[in-house]
């Protein structure tokens, strides 16, 4: 190829990953079916003050991207700042007036993030979007085990179990011991996921998906529509990815057994 040739290469795949490069980079845990050990780690700047956790609402706002392909953006709800949100405001008045429309899919989900190692297969350090239930089902841990479970030194794995039948089920356990994060790990801490700053605001993506943006763009409109069937399963992007790799994993069976979980 020659260099001009990969230089329009480099830029077609500029292009099309636009607006999306920082979200798709990240490396998403993604809960296999069956067991997986994970380690809950402690707040990415302050863990003396700050929570393990991020929690943040958001929006898939359907984008059309200039190569023709359809994304559901995630993006940052804006209820909380002065202009308000769009997409919020959207939903109410639309409910409202068509009582019966799917609008009800644009609505914002909750995301509890999480800095785990997933220790399932070696370690790796990766962010998760915990389930609800889950983030509960942790908490709750908190009065049980008394302790910073989150703690380097002196905090805990997890055992995840992941069951589909067909509806996917998730069961969180800590181990019974406490334990150490290896040094290894500890070593590559600083390249944890700065928790608050996953998704972004993107007023714009929200104004052009509603029709109402004030900026003239070359980039296709979308259908409000026909997206909205689109965003039937609600989903985030990293969840569209076949999940499904089984386990079977020896050694963690040995390693769940021994940290009696
Ligand atoms: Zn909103």
């Amino acid at each position: 190829m020659s260099l001009l040739e990969t230089m329009k290469e480099e830029g077609r795949r500029l292009r099309e990953s636009s607006g999306n490069t920082k979200y798709e980079k990240k490396n998403w845990f993604k809960p296999p079916v069956g067991d997986a050990l994970i380690r809950i780690l402690p707040h990415w700047s302050d863990p003396k003050n700050s929570p393990f956790f991020h929690v943040d609402k958001i929006h898939f706002v359907p984008k059309v991207l200039k190569n023709g392909a359809k994304i559901n953006l995630p993006t940052k709800c804006l209820e909380d700042t002065a202009k308000g949100c769009p997409i919020c405001a959207h939903v109410i008045e639309t409910q409202l007036n068509e009582p019966d429309s799917p609008v009800w899919r644009l609505k914002a989900s909750v995301r509890f993030l999480y800095n785990i190692i997933d220790l399932t297969k070696g370690e790796t350090l990766k962010i998760w979007a915990a389930p609800y239930g889950i983030h509960k089902d942790v908490m709750m841990y908190l009065d049980d085990l008394n302790s910073e479970f989150w703690d380097l030194e002196e905090g805990r794995n997890w055992k995840l179990t992941t069951t589909k039948t067909p509806k996917t089920e998730y069961r969180i356990r800590p181990s019974s011991a406490a334990s150490a994060v290896s040094n290894k790990m500890k070593e590559g801490l600083d390249k944890m996921v700065v928790l608050d700053k996953v998704y972004e605001e993107n007023r714009s993506d929200m104004l052009a998906f509603l029709g109402k943006s004030s900026v003239e763009t070359d980039e296709p409109s979308v259908n409000v529509k026909e997206e909205l069937e689109r965003l039937e399963d609600h989903e985030p992007i990293q969840d569209e990815k076949k999940t499904d790799a089984p386990l079977g994993n020896e050694d963690l069976e040995r390693e769940l057994e021994k940290l009696g979980i």
